[in-house]
């Protein structure tokens, strides 16, 4: 175990920062705050792709050195989160496909998804299903040779502006979750309708309603499944979401890290220059003591991260992307408002920045299992006890 990055690492982190500071934090300054368009994500992914962001990887099994993903990831979150997670559902979606979709199916969305042309988004939340997915409704019949998909998804991150959206539905109501069935939605074959739920933070990471009405969804497009129709087990639909939010938590533990670290690196400059009681802020002490708090637990939450990537990357997670998740999130939120204590009212004002972390750090609490379902899962391990159900 090594705490300092290796030259490897380093040399990745410094040709990031160049990159993203010329390139990407212009459009996070011009769009990172507005709502997002398919059209204007398109090239701005387009821009990623040479380092590595599109298609595959991130906590992924043998995705590579798990310490350069935290780092790209971070390095991204830090300058433009909202197109790190466009990027990353994205990614989420076409790996998906990939491990478990038909293999024509595959072939024709890959290349697609590798030049950023195609975006992904995963749809497993309901109106009446959110951190209990067991309750899902949204209903798959097969019929003539096809499927026909009924229901709605919402929140869905991505949705409004996805391509393909791989949708978790029932197929057996009889069966509860052991009749999930994940189908590969290629919007362009079968169309459906979305609307964007406009939100407080992340505004350029669309969040969405996706309504599905009589869809109808080809046969080779349900994913685990396609080998035989009949000799499917539709359950691992259901385990494999389970995993999946394991792989997203781990992620959106590092978004946040990232996220915290603006925050923090906007109030350290103002607090070195800033001057009131005849000297620099940052010579008063509790100015400091804010400073040492949010550089610390950045610092933790760091830590955490890079333990859950490599935990997945080794394919030994456990709860792992669950502990950094929960306390990653919270530190943002955290570390956030801190920094617009360090700058006073400059804090509150939009121009500088530091506002937006914090409405886009509260956003990241919720998803991929709540702060208290982490805490759940989290105990549940550790006593052997449920307090789920
Ligand atoms: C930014 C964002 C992006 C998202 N992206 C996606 C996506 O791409 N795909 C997708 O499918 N979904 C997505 N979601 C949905 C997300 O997964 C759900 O919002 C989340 O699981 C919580 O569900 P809920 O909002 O319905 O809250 P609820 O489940 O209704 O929970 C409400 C409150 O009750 C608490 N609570 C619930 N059950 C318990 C319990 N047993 N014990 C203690 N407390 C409990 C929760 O912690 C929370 O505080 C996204 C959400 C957000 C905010």
């Amino acid at each position: 175990m090594d705490f300092w990055l290796n030259d490897e690492q380093v040399m990745v982190q410094d040709n990031l920062r160049k990159f993203l500071d010329a390139e990407i934090r212009p459009l996070d300054d011009r769009w990172g705050d507005l709502e997002m368009t398919a059209d204007r994500a398109r090239p701005m992914l387009k821009m990623l792709i040479p380092w590595g962001y599109i298609g595959g990887g991130g906590t992924a099994p043998g995705g590579g050195d798990p310490v350069i993903r935290c780092i790209q990831d971070e390095e991204l979150a830090a300058v433009f989160p909202g197109l790190g997670g466009i990027a990353s559902i994205s990614s989420g979606a076409i790996s998906l496909i990939a491990a478990n979709g038909h293999p024509e199916v595959f072939e024709r969305l890959a290349g697609g998804f590798r030049s950023g042309d195609l975006i992904g988004c995963v749809a497993t939340t309901e109106p009446e299903a959110g951190s209990d997915p067991s309750g899902i409704r949204c209903r798959a019949v097969r019929k003539d040779g096809a499927w026909i998909l009924n229901g709605t998804k919402t929140w869905i991150s991505n949705g409004s502006i996805a391509d393909i959206a791989v949708v978790l539905a029932q197929t057996d109501p009889s069966a509860g979750p052991a009749g999930f069935r994940h189908f590969a939605v290629d919007r362009r074959e079968s169309p459906f309708q979305s609307r964007e739920i406009p939100t407080m933070g992340l505004r350029s990471f669309p969040t969405s309603e996706l309504f599905f009405d009589d869809v109808r969804v080809p046969e080779t497009n349900v994913l685990g499944g396609w080998r035989s129709a009949q000799s499917t087990s539709p359950e691992r639909a259901f385990a494999r979401t389970l995993q999946l939010f394991s792989h997203a938590r781990a992620w959106s533990a590092m978004l946040s890290v990232g996220i915290a670290r603006r925050a923090y690196e906007i109030a350290l400059k103002y607090v070195q220059v800033r001057r009131q009681f005849g000297k620099e802020i940052a010579r008063h002490q509790l100015v400091a003591a804010m400073v040492a708090e949010m550089a610390t637990e950045i610092d933790a939450a760091r830590l955490l991260c890079q333990r859950a990537y490599t935990a997945l990357g080794r394919g030994r997670a456990d709860i792992e992307p669950s502990m950094a998740k929960w306390y990653a999130t919270e530190t943002a939120v955290k570390v956030a408002s801190t920094a617009i204590q360090c700058m006073g009212a400059n804090g509150l004002a939009s121009e500088n920045r530091v506002e937006r972390c914090l409405r886009d750090a509260r956003m990241m609490t919720i998803p991929d299992g709540t702060t208290q379902i982490q805490k759940l899962i989290i105990g549940r391990a550790l006593t052997g006890m449920s307090a789920i159900r």
